[in-house]
């Protein structure tokens, strides 16, 4: 529970071993009692107490810890609202702890990509943008412009004074500076959205090269996290897995998992285009047959891709290798036999080279995952734009000063210092229940 009327509904309910005034309990402090309804004992409990504004919401919180099962947990939710408490609403908690000032908008976004979190990467950067990294970046990129505001503020009320041509040569300076740091963060959207939603994936080849026997392999494995979604094709199902730190996300078509299954194997075409979207295409080529037209086919698809080509089938008296000119494409070559289960680490190191996640330290660079985030400062810089611009063109230093206003007011929008209730109440639609 948080809110004003914490303690005094805890107070009806909550029967602590050894009594204390609220007063003289301090925050972060644990007693043991039992959860009471009409002197009837429901559960024998822990409860946490927090005192505003040292709390989740800066308000004055209690958790109830009871033991675990579903009826009394829903009991005790029953005995709490019978008393004077509201259902929290998904998001509510953070919410508050937003409105409440205790963390800005950023952080309370990071709370939802902490928790939805796939891999390990993806949970790190939510905390360091948890820990404020993202927010202190931003702030200083703001009290930069600000420097440089408060100078622009003081040329256009004393006209007389002339110091147009410094504030000139410091705006044009300010600028530049906080293009290049605003240009970074933007790039880092690429690193970030691989991390989170993962490298988009598709494995393609003729049908028994070995596609399903390969996915299989990489779905097996210990250590792979695998969520499945459905596909954005109907006839496709994404699965999400999480090897050595590495996030694919790999488009499964039914054809591929259902081997068996002829008739859904997709064809050439279907193949092309799903490479089309895709950020990585692993073409694979039974290594123990000749090079077939389809193959020649998967070959110029995987040509025009970022892309790996695996030779499987190794096991087997092999018909074609590297030395074959159809296969001297630039790409990196990997030997397999998804069967035995070999070369499959040689395709993660090389995925991971591939798309340098060895370098994505989260911590040392900031990443950015947000994709509201993202628009928000390509505004700031297409805004950015108009102000060097402006400046280019000898305009007055009041207008100049209205194109920097609106950068500062986009970095505000991130934050949440200026944002309105529409977009606050879309960010917290997005968390689950009771956080
Ligand atoms: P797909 O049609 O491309 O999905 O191919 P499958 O994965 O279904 O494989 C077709 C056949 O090749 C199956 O009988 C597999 O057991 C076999 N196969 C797949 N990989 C290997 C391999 O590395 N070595 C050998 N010897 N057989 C393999």
């Amino acid at each position: 529970m948080s809110g004003e009327k914490t303690f005094e509904i805890l107070n009806k309910i909550f029967t602590p071993k050894y009594k204390q005034n609220i007063e003289d309990i301090k925050g972060y402090t644990i007693k043991y009692g039992h959860i009471v309804q009409n002197e009837e004992i429901i559960d024998e409990v822990l409860v946490s107490y927090f005192k505003a504004p040292k709390s989740y919401t800066a308000e004055d919180m209690c958790e109830i810890n009871s033991h675990g099962g579903i009826l009394i947990v829903k009991k005790i939710l029953e005995i709490c609202l019978a008393n004077g408490a509201e259902l929290a609403e998904p998001g509510e908690f953070t919410k508050r702890a937003f409105l409440n000032g205790r963390i800005d908008l950023l952080q309370a976004e990071s709370v939802i990509d902490i928790i939805n979190a796939k891999s390990e990467k993806e949970a790190k950067t939510g905390i360091s943008q948890l820990e404020g990294q993202l927010s202190n970046k931003i702030q200083e990129i703001k009290s930069e412009i600000l420097d440089v505001m408060v100078n622009i503020d003081v040329a256009i009320d004393y006209p007389e004074y002339d110091v147009d041509e410094v504030t000139i040569g410091q705006i044009g300076n300010m600028l530049n500076s906080v293009e290049n740091k605003l240009i970074k963060l933007e790039k880092s959207f690429d690193n970030g959205r691989l991390i989170r939603e993962g490298i988009k994936t598709v494995i393609i080849g003729r049908p028994n090269a070995g596609k399903s026997s390969l996915l299989n392999a990489i779905l097996k494995e210990d250590r792979a996290i695998v969520t499945e979604f459905e596909g954005t094709t109907r006839d496709t199902i994404e699965e999400f897995v999480n090897i050595n730190g590495i996030p694919l996300k790999l488009i499964d078509t039914a054809g591929i998992r259902n081997a068996s299954d002829e008739v859904e194997k997709i064809g050439i075409a279907k193949s092309r285009e799903i490479a089309n979207s895709a950020d990585l295409v692993i073409g694979i080529l039974d290594s123990s047959k000749e090079l077939s037209e389809e193959d020649k086919e998967i070959l110029e698809i995987v040509k025009s891709k970022k892309s790996i080509l695996i030779l499987n089938k190794i096991d087997l008296k092999s018909k074609i290798d590297e030395s074959i000119e159809e296969i001297k494409i630039n790409v990196p070559i990997i030997k397999m036999s998804a069967l035995n289960n070999i070369g499959i680490e040689d395709l993660y190191a090389e995925i991971s080279k591939m798309f340098n996640l060895n370098q994505i330290e989260v911590g040392n660079e900031l990443i950015i995952t947000n994709v509201r985030h993202k628009n928000i400062i390509s505004h700031a810089l297409s805004n950015l734009e108009k102000a060097k611009k402006s400046v280019e063109d000898k305009m007055p230093i009041d207008i100049i000063a209205i194109f920097i206003k609106d950068i500062l007011e986009d970095l505000s929008n991130i934050t949440g210092e200026i944002v309105t209730e529409d977009i606050i109440n879309e960010i917290f639609a997005r968390f689950c229940l009771g956080k």
